[in-house]
């Protein structure tokens, strides 16, 4: 797997392409990535273990980190947490097993997002630019769900809840929420939805934005055909309001 001689990048090297440290031990998974990622355009930095890992982020930081759950040497959500609390980069967990996702969720570990083997590479650099194009503050990285009215949403630990009762959501729900959150009081188009949802997948039928808008709608609406908060922005898009 590539190496790149990193002293002195930082978050992005001068040309804005993204470092990303992948912490991975199986040999299969650790040259598709270093290929298509780098294909993609992201400086790949490998490390098989998490001794190694620690040993890249003591001399570089990057933008975003790859993470297994099983390692050779420990837990990956152990380090997670270890990352979370220290330098704050960006991890995207990957599990093998849809149960250790379960445990990547239950935890406050600080994940930004989660992928589970196999996963298509396609849906795992949507996930790496959804979660390079947050905002690296504070606030978005585990200090407090975003409140919208009565509805909480926490993107940390991918909960919602509605004057205090949890609403169960779909992952795509999640998603579609999350999204307006972050942009909350400003429209999101239709095309942005598409994009960051289905990864702007021709063969997504844009109805079926609608079918999750209207579901999302019924489960966070007080009166879901007249929505307060998520409307409908004729001709373009939605907004979240307060
Ligand atoms: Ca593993």
């Amino acid at each position: 797997m590539a190496r790149p001689h990193l002293d002195g990048i930082a978050v992005t090297n001068t040309e804005g392409r993204h470092v990303v440290l992948v912490v991975e031990d199986e040999p299969s998974y650790q040259d598709a990535l270093d290929v298509g990622l780098t294909i993609e355009g992201f400086i790949v930095v490998g490390a098989t273990t998490i001794r190694e890992a620690r040993e890249l982020m003591a001399r570089a930081t990057p933008s975003l980190v790859l993470l297994d759950v099983m390692l050779p040497d420990g837990s990956g959500i152990d380090y997670c947490r270890e990352i979370h609390e220290t330098v704050r980069t960006p991890v995207i967990m990957v599990s093998a097993r849809a149960s250790e996702v379960d445990v990547v969720l239950g935890l406050e570990i600080g994940a930004a997002d989660y992928v589970t083997k196999p996963y298509r590479l396609r849906e795992l650099v949507a996930r790496m630019r959804a979660v390079l194009r947050r905002p690296q503050t504070p606030a978005r990285s585990g200090d407090g769900p975003i409140t919208i009215g009565d509805i909480d949403v926490d993107l940390v630990r991918r909960s919602v809840t509605k004057q205090s009762r949890s609403i169960e959501l779909s992952r795509k729900e999640f998603d579609l929420l999350a999204l307006f959150a972050e942009h909350r009081g400003q429209v999101v188009t239709r095309e942005q939805c598409l994009d960051a949802l289905w990864w702007g997948l021709d063969l997504v039928d844009t109805r079926t934005l609608d079918t999750h808008v209207k579901r999302l709608r019924q489960k966070i609406e007080d009166d879901p055909p007249r929505p307060r908060h998520l409307v409908t922005v004729r001709g373009v898009g939605f907004r979240l309001d307060d």
